[in-house]
C-alpha cells in the first residue's frame, strides 16, 4: 500500500478557514477535534473513496454521514442531477419531481402524505410543530442520546456531535424552550412512565430515532418501539419516528418495520432525510393525512421553506430511490458482516474489549467490554483508544467516523477491493488502540 501523503495542503486549508469559519468547518464532528488531527480536506470521491487535496485515497465509511447508499458520484444519480441542473436550479413555484418524490416516499413507507424541506432538523422540528398543533400541547419526551437535529428544543443530551464534544445542552437555547423537552433514558420503559406520569396531559409527542444512531448503534430493545407508540397513544400524545439516519438504509421500508409492520402499528409522524436526497439538501416529514393536513396552507401549523422541493434534491432522490431493491439491502448487509467480523477479530486478537452494534447495515464498534444500550453506557467506552484507532486507520487509507458517537456506513460500490483495504488496516489500527500512551 502507497504511503500517504502529509496532509499539507489540507492543513494549509484548514488554518484559512479557521480564520472564517467557527473551528474551520461548517458542522462540529468534521474538526476531529475528538480524534485529534487535521481533517483531510477532500476534492472529490468517486464509487467507495473519498480523494483529499493532498492525493490520499480513503475508502469512505461515512458516506457523507448515510446519504450516499449507491457510492459516490454515481452515474444514474449524476445524470439525473445534471439534467435537471440544465433546465434550472430553483423556481419557488411547484415542479413536477416534488409529487413524484413524495409519490415515491409514500409508496414505500406508511405515510399518507408528506412535506419536502431541505435538512433533517428542519424535518423533526416540523414534525413537532405539527404534533403540538394536533395535540394543543407543549412538552415532548426525547431520549438520551438521541439526535434529531440542532432545533432548540431538541438538544439536550443530543448525540452525534453534542455528544462527541460531551455538550449536555446547548448555550443559546432559552430556558423556557429546554423546559418543555423532558429527556428519559432510552430503552427505558419505566423512565418513559414516569416522564407521563410526572407531566399528565402536556406531553405532545415522543419523538425517537427509529433505532438510535448518534450515540453509536443502539438497537431497540424487542417491542420498545411498539411501547412507546402504545404509551403515547394511553397519554392522548403521538409518536414521531425519526428515520433521518436508518430510513432506506437497512431496508426499502425502513428499520421501524422490523417490530412494526408485522404488528400492525404505525407511528403517527415520520422524518426522513439523507437517503431520500442522495447528498442533495433534502428531507422530508410525514405522515396521517389528518396530521399533515393541518400544514398551512390546509391548516393552522405554519411550515415553509424558499427552497423547500427544489428540482435539484427530487431529481436525485428519485433517481437513487429507483435503484434500491432488496437484492441491494442483501449485497450492503453481506458488507458490513465482513466488516464487523474483520473487526471483531482484530480487536480480539490485539485483546481490546469492544462491543460490535449493529441496526442493520449500519454498525459501530464500542471500546467497552460492556454491553452498550443506551447513552450512559455508551459514554463509558475508551474514547481514547477510539481517537488511536482511527488515527491508524486514517494513516492506512480508512475514513472512519471522526467520533466514537458515530457510526459506519457502506454502500453498494464498496466492493472486494475496497473491503480488503479495510481489511488489511484493521489490525495495525487495533493494535495502536491497545496501547496505552
Ligand atoms: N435526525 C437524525 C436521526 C439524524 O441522524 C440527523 C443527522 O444526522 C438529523 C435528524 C438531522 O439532520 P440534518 O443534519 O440533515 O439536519
Amino acid at each position: 500500500m502507497a504511503r500517504p501523503k502529509p496532509l499539507k495542503r489540507s492543513a494549509e486549508l484548514f488554518g484559512q478557514a479557521q480564520h472564517l469559519i467557527p473551528g474551520g468547518v461548517d458542522s462540529p464532528v468534521r474538526a476531529f477535534g475528538s480524534v485529534g488531527g487535521t481533517p483531510p480536506f477532500i476534492s472529490h470521491a468517486r464509487g467507495p473513496y473519498l480523494y483529499d487535496v493532498d492525493g490520499n485515497e480513503y475508502v469512505d465509511l461515512v458516506c457523507s454521514w448515510g446519504p450516499i447508499i449507491l457510492g459516490h458520484a454515481h452515474p444514474a444519480v449524476l445524470e439525473a442531477v445534471n439534467l435537471a441542473a440544465s433546465r434550472g436550479l430553483s423556481f419557488g413555484a411547484p415542479q413536477p419531481g416534488e409529487a413524484e418524490l413524495a409519490a415515491a416516499i409514500v409508496s414505500l413507507m406508511p405515510v399518507e402524505k408528506v412535506r419536502l424541506v431541505n435538512s433533517g432538523t428542519e424535518a423533526t422540528m416540523s414534525a413537532i410543530r405539527v404534533a403540538r398543533g394536533a395535540t394543543g400541547r407543549d412538552k415532548i419526551i426525547k431520549f438520551a442520546g438521541c439526535y434529531h437535529g440542532h432545533s432548540d428544543g431538541l438538544l439536550a443530551e443530543a448525540g452525534s456531535g453534542a455528544a462527541t464534544f460531551a455538550i449536555p445542552g446547548s448555550a443559546g437555547v432559552p430556558a423556557a424552550t429546554a423546559a418543555d423537552t423532558i429527556v428519559v433514558a432510552y430503552n427505558d420503559p419505566d423512565a418513559v412512565r414516569a416522564a407521563f406520569a410526572a407531566h399528565p396531559d402536556q406531553v405532545a409527542a415522543i419523538i425517537t430515532e427509529a433505532a438510535p444512531a448518534n450515540m453509536g448503534a443502539i438497537a431497540p430493545a424487542p417491542g420498545f418501539n411498539k411501547f412507546l407508540h402504545d404509551t403515547a397513544h394511553q397519554h392522548g400524545a403521538l409518536l414521531i419516528s425519526d428515520e433521518v439516519l436508518t430510513g432506506f438504509r437497512s431496508s426499502a421500508q425502513g428499520y421501524w418495520g422490523i417490530d412494526g409492520a408485522e404488528e400492525g402499528w404505525v407511528p403517527d409522524l415520520f422524518a426522513f432525510g439523507k437517503v431520500i436526497g442522495a447528498g442533495l439538501p433534502l428531507a422530508a416529514f410525514g405522515g396521517r393525512a389528518d396530521l399533515m393536513d393541518l400544514l398551512a396552507p390546509s391548516g393552522p401549523v405554519y411550515q415553509a421553506g424558499t427552497l423547500s422541493g427544489n428540482p435539484l434534491g427530487t431529481a436525485a432522490g428519485l433517481a437513487q430511490l429507483r435503484l434500491l431493491d432488496d437484492a441491494l439491502y442483501r449485497r450492503l448487509n453481506r458488507k458490513a458482516e465482513v466488516l464487523k467480523q474483520a473487526w471483531t477479530d482484530a480487536l480480539t486478537s490485539a485483546g481490546v474489549p469492544h462491543q460490535v452494534n449493529s441496526i442493520g447495515t449500519i454498525f459501530s464498534v464500542f471500546f467497552t467490554d460492556e454491553p452498550v444500550t443506551d447513552y450512559a453506557s455508551a459514554k463509558r467506552q475508551d474514547t481514547a483508544a477510539f481517537a488511536r484507532f482511527h488515527a491508524e486507520m486514517l494513516r492506512s487509507g480508512v475514513y472512519l467516523p471522526p467520533s466514537a458517537f458515530e457510526v459506519c456506513f457502506v454502500s453498494d460500490a464498496h466492493d472486494n477491493r475496497a473491503l480488503d483495504r479495510v481489511v488489511q488496516a484493521l489490525p495495525r489500527a487495533a493494535e495502536a488502540a491497545a496501547r496505552r500512551e
